[in-house]
């Protein structure tokens, strides 16, 4: 397996870089050319993917699921290290690691295949949204029963819960005149500071009282207005990144903006990104399978983690499909840094491999 995690990292599969994920997936369709599987390729934008079934359906029970893409990083990145009981390198956690136990697995499982209702879907754009990979492909009719996505949720903890994101531009227009007479004018960049104000009273401040700061945030990301010291401003924009922990409060938010722009009326607002909360139940029963086998296998405990940042299994949600997201010990993803532990990744391919076996078989 670290042979083909080696030759996953070797490629700079940015999702920019559409060649390299291109190659990328290509050597994957080689390396499994010869297994009874139904490869479907994909190619939302030229953004690259694959859905590999071990039959000829749209639906597999089991779907495993993965990107291919990673984020940018020095050439050095690019080339696998272990150091004492890590391994090193871009995308070894994030997540390439899980392509090298899906590709060893089906290599392992080889004309068993025939017997598992089983499906491994890759993608190639996941870190600059997903939406020309596992949205596409969904969108499409391609489904399953349950998505396993090593995409979150570290050290042998679940992720139960994602915030959901929204990302607005706030458009503020004024009038101008001579910086030295602003009553005859009305400035936007005022005008937009005092929406924001009384937009942000709605969010908790910081430091809040929430260690894990499970609540709504917002982030003024970037503001851009006027034209010189000495004139009024007639234009002023903001861009605005707001995380939500569920649809309730996302309503919420919205009333206040609704309520806000009745008060303001030269702001104008644009929806640019949004992505939906995502959940699993605790007492999912494919969650629980989970942790019972790491348990019985190698007495790991499982646990639970909520994020902040959201993942392609948002996606998933919106479909009603449940996703277990779950990874081995590691850390420094998106950092020159990224690592994941070498015998706990062993561990993880052995008790997803009887994971697959129990409920794709
Ligand atoms: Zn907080």
């Amino acid at each position: 397996m670290l042979e083909i995690l080696q030759k996953l990292i070797s490629f700079k599969t940015i999702p920019q870089n559409k060649e390299e994920n291109k190659k990328a997936i290509n050597w994957i369709k080689e390396e499994i050319n010869k297994l009874p599987v139904f490869i479907k390729e994909f190619n939302f934008d030229n953004y690259p993917s694959l859905f590999i079934t071990a039959h000829k359906t749209k639906k597999p029970k089991l779907l495993l699921s993965a990107h291919l893409d990673v984020v940018p990083g020095p050439e050095e990145l690019f080339k696998l290290k272990i150091e004492k009981k890590k391994i090193l390198g871009r995308g070894v956690y994030d997540m390439k690691f899980a392509i090298a136990c899906y590709l060893q697995l089906l290599k392992e499982l080889n004309q068993d295949l025939k017997k598992y209702d089983l499906g491994i879907m890759i993608t190639t754009d996941e870190e600059i949204g997903g939406f020309k990979g596992t949205k596409a492909i969904l969108d499409k009719g391609y489904s399953c029963k349950i998505c396993f996505l090593p995409d979150g949720g570290q050290n042998w903890n679940f992720e139960i819960k994602a915030k959901g994101v929204w990302h607005l531009k706030v458009k503020s227009y004024g009038k101008s005149a001579h910086g030295s007479r602003p009553w005859e004018g009305e400035g936007a960049i005022e005008n937009l500071l005092r929406f924001l104000n009384n937009l942000a009273k709605i969010f908790p401040k910081e430091p809040c009282k929430n260690k894990i700061h499970w609540h709504n945030t917002l982030n003024i990301g970037k503001i851009i207005g006027g034209e010189a010291t000495n004139q009024v401003s007639n234009y002023a924009e903001a861009f605005i990144d707001i995380r939500y922990i569920d649809l309730k409060q996302r309503n919420k938010i919205l009333k206040r903006i609704k309520n806000l722009l009745k008060k303001f009326r030269k702001i104008k607002i644009e929806n640019l990104v949004e992505g939906s909360p995502y959940e699993v139940e605790r007492n999912n029963y494919y969650l629980k399978l989970f942790s019972k086998i790491a348990k019985e296998k190698f007495k790991i405990e499982t646990g639970y983690a909520f994020s902040h940042g959201s993942s392609d299994a948002r996606f998933f949600k919106e479909k009603n499909i449940p996703v277990i997201l779950i990874r081995p010990k590691g850390g420094g993803h998106h950092s020159d840094k990224e690592w994941i532990d070498k015998e706990d990744l062993n561990k993880f391919y052995l008790v997803l491999k009887e994971f697959v076996v129990q409920i794709a078989k």
